[in-house]
């Protein structure tokens, strides 16, 4: 038994203070406008240390919202301190405090039925929540679609630790495995642009001091509209097989929020790796870096706000949630542990918040061979 956890998703980033503007009288007129069916505004900030707000911000970030908009993805990057975000939209609050995730705080409207994006004048905060980050920088990306357009392609750069003996054929045959699971349960179709070979010393990523850095690792390739994903040998805790940083994880490269990472070594036996296994890890991770949460926690604390996923107790009071006590989730792709037997069942609602992520394009064949 093994764990496919999103490391962050648990734990909330401190609530910035209440900044909403009491004589609110719309958007200025410089206010970001979201034009285009689908795209990404780059806010780059140097955060200033405010002892009365106990924040380092750098003022707000107006965006004029559309009726029409379908998807909108925040996401606050400060850098290796923990970001925080206020959302007014004409005014009044509107953060999801459920959907924070850290270091890099990644907000997605719908995450459930009904909570499209609302329109009007969004007044976004974003801010560092230490006085140490004075001084230094962040970046606000904002991705939006809008006007109902149906998109099913998700594109993928797989980064691959130089400790990873997995062959090009054989991360083809991942994606593949992956790819053809999703498509038949979500009509979603993940496409491998490249694969990019990562320098790794140590072979081991420690989880949560290293995988923010690890994330955050530059790569030359103009593929800003690709996803991360990440092969490494093996975390320190040898009973996690992936992780994503939060649900949702950053849409945008390059922060330390952006893309999943996987385990391989877990999966690999006498130079043969369970493919079928590792593209289980690849989908749970992608649908928590798409927006879902694990249908009911691993110590049944708390479930994902989506009416059609069964909750499931903890009957036993043991602080673990198994399998045999959510037998009608147990072979949902987002349930929280792995049983070594591929399962990629997903629920309506499920579907419905992945086919909304803006990481999704309309197509990317002209890509292809990139590599
Ligand atoms: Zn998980």
């Amino acid at each position: 038994m093994l764990a496919l956890l999103p490391f962050f998703a648990c734990t909330p980033a401190p609530e910035p203070p209440d900044t909403a503007d009491s004589g609110f009288a719309g958007c200025p007129a410089d206010a970001l406008t979201l034009d285009d069916e689908r795209g990404r505004h780059v806010v780059d900030h140097v955060w200033r240390w405010d002892p009365s707000q106990l924040l380092a911000h750098d003022g707000v970030v107006f965006v004029d919202v559309p009726a029409d908009v379908d998807s909108l993805h925040l996401t606050v990057d400060a850098g290796a301190h923990d970001a925080t975000v206020a959302v007014h939209v004409d005014g009044a609050l509107h953060s999801p405090a459920a959907l924070r995730s850290r270091p890099a705080v990644s907000l997605q409207w719908p995450f459930a039925p009904g909570t499209a994006p609302p329109p009007g004048c969004w007044a976004i905060r974003p801010a560092a929540d230490t006085a140490s980050a004075d001084g230094e920088a962040g970046r606000t990306v904002i991705h939006w679609r809008r006007g109902g357009a149906v998109l099913e392609h998700l594109p993928l750069v797989v980064g691959r630790s130089s400790q990873v003996t997995l062959a090009d054929d054989a991360v083809e045959g991942l994606i593949e495995r992956a790819s053809t699971a999703l498509r038949t349960e979500a009509g979603l179709r993940p496409e491998l642009l490249a694969i990019v070979d990562l320098p790794d010393d140590d072979g081991v990523l420690l989880v949560e001091r290293e995988l923010q850095a690890w994330l955050r690792r530059p790569a030359d390739l103009d593929l800003p509209d690709a996803q991360w994903v990440h092969l490494v040998p093996r975390f320190d805790n040898l009973a996690i097989l992936g992780a994503a940083t939060g649900v949702p994880g950053a849409v945008a490269p390059g922060t330390s929020g952006s893309g999943v990472v996987m385990a391989v070594d877990p999966f690999t036996e006498d130079g043969s790796t369970d493919l079928e296994g590792l593209a289980e890890v690849l989908g749970h991770e992608l649908g928590h870096h798409l927006g879902l949460f694990h249908p009911t926690e691993a110590d049944a604390s708390a479930h994902d706000p989506l009416p059609d996923t069964p909750e499931c107790e903890d009957a036993d009071r043991s602080g673990r949630l198994d399998p045999e006590e959510c037998p009608q989730m147990a072979g949902n792709l987002m349930f929280w542990l792995a049983d070594g037997v591929p399962e990629f069942e997903l629920t309506p609602d499920q579907i419905a918040v992945l086919r909304a992520s803006t990481a999704l394009q309309s197509g990317t064949a002209a890509a292809r061979g990139s590599r």
